[in-house]
């Protein structure tokens, strides 16, 4: 198996979800007492979301190019950054370690396009909904439009992001927000998927509460990252 890298601890909880998930894939595919071979840099996520919110991507790119290749040097093979808004500086990263990059964006397309979704709306942190890295690599590689949600639902939904599921607060009035934004959404905008595009999300609502596929970035990009381990 290759030795994975996980830019991780961003949040910690989703982190966490990354963490059981891999295990119990690999633990499913290769036997019942074996585990995945990881190494995890947790970042402290409470600086790094004040450097986000600050517009201080060049700063926030430093610090990830330097997990990357502490991770290298620690041996790992290939590498994921568990979080969909880090990905803003994913080239970066990878030409930093040097090493391949499992994109959680690559992934999720390969998903959507499978499933032949073609209108998903996506929930997200503002970075990721209001940005072009995320949406666009998307849309390219699912032949697809995403449909990201006007104000006032962006604010309501990168809120709940950063002051609920960041610090692991699940509360269900957020939740019957999230599907109420859906609901809005299937109804006006004939919407056909939903995309968790936040790690966070599929902590606070799941596909059996939804009656149209769902796309969990979080499972998606395990899914990706074990076929690697295992390749
Ligand atoms: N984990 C979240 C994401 O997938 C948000 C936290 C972050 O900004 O990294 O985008």
């Amino acid at each position: 198996m290759k030795r994975l890298g996980i830019i991780g601890g961003m949040s910690w909880e989703s982190t966490a979800v990354y963490f059981r998930y891999l295990n119990e894939q690999v633990k499913a595919a290769v036997g019942p007492m074996n585990s995945a071979p990881l190494l995890l840099w947790n970042m402290d996520f409470a600086p790094l979301a004040r450097l986000q919110a600050e517009g201080e991507w060049d700063e926030l790119t430093e610090l990830m190019c330097e997990a990357a290749r502490a991770l290298k040097a620690g041996g790992a093979e290939a590498l994921v950054i568990a979080t969909n808004t880090m990905h803003l500086m994913a080239d970066a990263v990878q030409e930093a370690a040097d090493l391949p990059l499992i994109h959680i964006a690559d992934a999720t397309a390969g998903a959507i396009r499978g499933a032949g979704v073609k209108k998903p709306l996506l929930l997200a942190t503002r970075f990721t909904m209001e940005k072009d890295f995320y949406r666009l690599r998307v849309e390219e590689g699912a032949s697809c439009r995403v449909i990201v949600p006007d104000e006032p639902y962006r604010s309501s939904i990168h809120g709940i992001i950063y002051n609920e599921l960041v610090q692991g607060e699940l509360k269900a009035s957020s939740r019957e927000t999230y599907l109420n934004v859906i609901r809005y959404y299937q109804r006006e905008h004939s919407i056909d998927g939903v995309i968790f595009g936040c790690t966070e999300v599929g902590l606070l609502i799941n596909q059996s509460m939804i009656d149209l596929p769902c796309f969990d970035t979080s499972a998606i990009h395990c899914d990706a990252a074990v076929a690697a381990i295992l390749a």
